[in-house]
């Protein structure tokens, strides 16, 4: 395939940069995806003027109308989905079929956000004064830095930008350097689809760089991220220190199964395995840790082991692989800590994973499942921390009161699954598991655009992503009128002056 030659958009021209980077495909790196700019500041301060400059009439456009250019977009992104998916497996090594789901999973968001533009956009609500009408408005807060991550390439920068720009906010979009091509592409879409220039702008480059000084620029008034937990912390530090600045950040996992003593294994099993190594364990709901009722650890071991040497790994792009490499060394590298500190730290190791190098698989960032046991411990930095990779402890537990509270130690609260043919059990889970997804008889994985998406503790910062954020790109401003020809108010208050 030929190689992509990137560029930012910004006030709706492609600019390019002096500086530039390359975007290769993790199953064979000797695959150049595309070179993309590297931006810095100076790139960010001219797309936060154009969001800037665009703001006072976008957020005079109907609601809509704005809604339209997002109708637009959908449809676009339907007559493209075979090359947005051969993309996404292309760039960011996601198995065909889970680039397929993230591309289906965009056209749901702008199919969703374009709908609701026609729902009510705040309340009539009623006032203690008979002559009064109050309602509840929604206004937009301004000029918006929206940050993705690379593992849905195209699905979170839409859960971002998309809530953003319906409710009359103007945006920057910065994807993932190691997701550029596919930001790329959703800003040819955004041009094509129509927005006016300025209202969506997209930056390429680095987080320290151009990132940083997105989120630090005077003119922006919210950041919507989404990524680790060590960059999501910093961004929320930096806004508490400008009370003008707003921040949803949602973060990492160290998301769970629990598989209690009543499972059926023939759910628990897949449940498993599609939570622990769905796009090779690079989810923010992928499960680390499984915790399995000590009277059924043996049995679901031995299922779980078998199945996890069956899976197969390989070319992304190939539709008959279950997985495919990590997006980059770094990844990997990440992985390899994990393993070795499960082994510092004394786990039994089952499956011992490494990187793989045969079958054509010397060129990508290939590594096969490693899986470990032993008993919780609290204090433990590996079942603590997040592997982002095909990296799973299995942990026995006594019981479901024990089960939840070895799940509840971890300091994330992401997703979160529970397996069992008792709803007493399913029930005292949904009431008492610190997450802000719980699946029963599901993977941890899943998610749909209508529902929220967002993790408490570490995991988020409680302004779920997809849907609910479009609550939070607006302030909610009261708005009274009086119809009488005097004045009265509220709470008894004299109004004789
Ligand atoms: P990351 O935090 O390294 O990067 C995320 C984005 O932030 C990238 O665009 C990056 O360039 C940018 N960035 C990095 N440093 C920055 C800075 N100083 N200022 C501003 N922006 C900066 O994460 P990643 O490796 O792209 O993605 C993996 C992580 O994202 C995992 O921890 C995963 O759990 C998490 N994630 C969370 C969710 C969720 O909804 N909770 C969804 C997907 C991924």
């Amino acid at each position: 395939m030929s190689e992509i030659r990137g560029r930012n958009y910004i006030n709706g021209q492609w600019q390019e940069t002096a500086e530039t980077f390359e975007s290769l495909n993790p199953s064979d790196t000797r695959e150049t995806v595309g070179v993309f700019p590297k931006s810095g500041k100076e790139e960010a301060q001219a797309a936060v003027a154009a969001a800037k400059a665009a703001y006072p009439e976008w957020k005079r456009v109907s609601r809509v109308k704005r809604g339209e250019y997002i109708d637009q977009l959908a449809q676009l992104m339907k007559r493209d989905i075979d090359e947005m998916t051969e993309l996404c497996a292309r760039e960011v090594g996601k198995q065909w079929n889970e680039s397929y789901a993230d591309v289906i999973e965009s056209i749901h968001m702008a199919q969703f956000v374009a709908g609701y533009s026609r729902q009510p956009d705040g309340y009539v609500v009623p006032s203690e004064v008979a002559a009064k009408d109050a309602y509840i408005i929604r206004k937009p807060k301004g000029v918006t830095t929206c940050i993705a991550p690379w593992n849905f390439p195209f699905a979170i920068p839409l859960w971002e930008v998309l809530p953003a720009v319906v409710e009359g906010n103007t945006c920057t979009l910065k994807p993932s350097p190691f997701s550029a091509a596919c930001g790329y592409k959703l800003a040819q879409l955004f041009e094509e689809a129509g927005f006016p220039k300025g209202v969506v702008n997209v930056l390429q480059g680095w987080g320290a760089e151009v990132g940083e000084a997105l989120v630090q620029h005077p003119d922006t008034r919210l950041i919507l991220f989404t990524g680790s937990y060590a960059v999501g912390q910093e961004i929320q530090k930096f806004v508490a220190t400008d009370p003008m600045k707003f921040a949803a950040c949602e973060m990492g996992g160290k998301n769970q199964v629990l598989v209690l003593e009543d499972a059926d294994m023939d759910i628990a099993v897949p449940a498993a395995v599609m939570s622990a190594y769905k796009t090779s364990g690079q989810r923010c709901v992928a499960a680390d840790r499984i915790l399995v009722d000590r009277k059924r650890e043996a049995e679901f071991t031995e299922k779980f082991l078998a199945a996890s040497k069956r899976m197969k790994i390989g070319d992304a792009t190939r539709k008959d692989v279950f997985t495919g490499p990590m997006v980059n060394e770094q990844g990997r590298e990440k992985y390899e800590k994990h393993n070795a500190a499960a082994r510092e730290e004394g786990f039994e190791i089952l499956l011992e994973g490494g990187r793989l190098t045969d079958e054509g698989r010397e060129h990508g960032y290939f590594v096969s499942p490693f899986v470990y046991r032993g008993e919780y411990k609290p204090g433990s930095w590996v079942l603590n921390e997040e592997a982002f990779s095909p990296h799973v402890a299995i942990i026995p537990v006594d019981g479901l009161d024990h089960a939840i509270q070895v799940h509840n130690e971890v300091p994330y609260g992401l997703a979160g699954a529970v397996i069992t043919e008792d709803y007493r059990n399913w029930r005292e889970c949904r009431e008492e598991l610190e997450v802000g997804l719980l699946y029963v008889n599901l993977p941890s994985i899943g998610a749909e655009v209508h529902l929220p998406f967002g993790g408490m503790k570490r995991s988020g910062n409680g302004h779920p992503g997809a849907a609910t954020l479009i609550d939070y790109v607006t302030h909610r401003t009261a708005f009274t009128v009086n119809h009488d020809r005097e004045i009265q108010m509220a709470q008894g208050l004299s109004a004789e002056v």
